[in-house]
Order: C-alpha cells, then sequence, then structure tokens
C-alpha cells in the first residue's frame, strides 16, 4: 500500500514507512508501458489471424491506450483521485493524438501496405506515448505546489531537434516547462530526463 502526499508529492510505502524514490516511480510506467505494448501487439496478432477485422482492431487499440494512459497518469498524478478536469484534458489531448495515428494505420492496413510482421512491431509501438501523459500529469499535479523543474537530455542518446530546444538547466517554474514527448519530433521516444525542487528552495540542493 502506498500513500501519497501531494505537496512533496512523493509516496510513501507504508508497510516500510518509507519513500518511494523516483526511479521506482519511473520503474512502475515502465513496467505498465511494456505491458501495454504486449496488448497491442496482441490486437495486431488477432487482426494477422484474421479474427478481427480492422474496424475492430482500431476499437481495441484505442481502448487498450486510453486505458493505459489513464494508468500512467495515475501514477504522475499521485492516484486516480488527485485527477482534477485539466489533468483529463492533457490527457484526452494525448489520446486524440494518438487516435489520429491510428486512423492512418488502419488506412495503410486496408491499402495492404504492411507486412503482418510490420503491423505487430506498429501497433506495439503505440505503447510508449503513454508515458507522455505520465510527464504531463505530474506536471500538472506539481504546478498546483510550485514546484520548479529541470529538463535534461541524455548525454547517451541522440535527441530530435526540439528535445534540444526543451532543456533547461536552472530551475524553470513547471509551467513554463515543455513535457517530454509534448510538441516535439521525436514523440518523447527519448530519454529526456526531470529533476524536480519546491520553490521554497530555490538556490537549495535537496
Ligand atoms: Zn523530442
Ligand atoms: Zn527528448
Amino acid at each position: 500500500m502506498y500513500q501519497f502526499d501531494p505537496s512533496s508529492h512523493r509516496y510513501r510505502d507504508l508497510e516500510t514507512g518509507r519513500y518511494v524514490r523516483q526511479v521506482d516511480v519511473a520503474r512502475f510506467v515502465d513496467e505498465e508501458i511494456s505491458r501495454s505494448e504486449v496488448r497491442l501487439k496482441g490486437h495486431a496478432r488477432l487482426l494477422a489471424q484474421g479474427k478481427i477485422d480492422i474496424p475492430e482492431f482500431q476499437t481495441r487499440m484505442a481502448l487498450s491506450l486510453k486505458e493505459s494512459h489513464l494508468r500512467v497518469a495515475a501514477i504522475g498524478a499521485g492516484g486516480t483521485r488527485q485527477f482534477t478536469p485539466s489533468h483529463y484534458g492533457k490527457i484526452g489531448a494525448q489520446l486524440k493524438k494518438q487516435y489520429k495515428f491510428l486512423h492512418g494505420f488502419g488506412q495503410d492496413l486496408a491499402e495492404g501496405k504492411l507486412t503482418p510482421e510490420q503491423a505487430i512491431r506498429r501497433a506495439g509501438s503505440y505503447a510508449k506515448s503513454a508515458k507522455t501523459s505520465f510527464f504531463e500529469s505530474e506536471f500538472t499535479s506539481r504546478g498546483k505546489y510550485d514546484f520548479y523543474a529541470k529538463r535534461l537530455l541524455d548525454a547517451q542518446s541522440r535527441h530530435c531537434e526540439s528535445c534540444i530546444t526543451y532543456q533547461r538547466l536552472s530551475w524553470t517554474p513547471i509551467k513554463n516547462v515543455v513535457a517530454p514527448g509534448v510538441d516535439c519530433e521525436c514523440g518523447g521516444r527519448c530519454r529526456c530526463r526531470l529533476v524536480y525542487q519546491k520553490r521554497t528552495y530555490a538556490g537549495m540542493r535537496l
């Protein structure tokens, strides 16, 4: 059982009394995304086997994506009870973008442009999009409590042009930081990192 403290934006494990580390929260998100990838590929497999048709495939993809975005967004918000209309607005915007891609996916399938293997791989690639809903949700929640953030590039990986311009090396009010995956060519398929600090501690290491 975890308890969430909105003002410090941390989870506490009620059994051990310890705070859950940020890396562990990120791991929960990655695990959910892996499970989602398996589910999405499963829909494409059923399609390849002729067990469902393209519209049904799109419906299942859309539903699985919605569930996955909501699940990781809940992790970012500190549980579904922390959701506000603005959380739903941000998640909705991300989903809308994915549904548009899904429409194009359906067209490519209908035109016979994809082998079953390509379709399965492409279906699985949607899973990562949920990460943006996680960041958006986390930003929305932390934004209410005067958090500042840095957005850092991973030195080991390649970045799209937008990600480079979104880098923030000094503490910046969250509302002026762009969440990874929002308005960038890589769609968040990158390793941009975020660190946070409460405004009251500005200039001080936590
Ligand atoms: Zn990018
Ligand atoms: Zn990036």
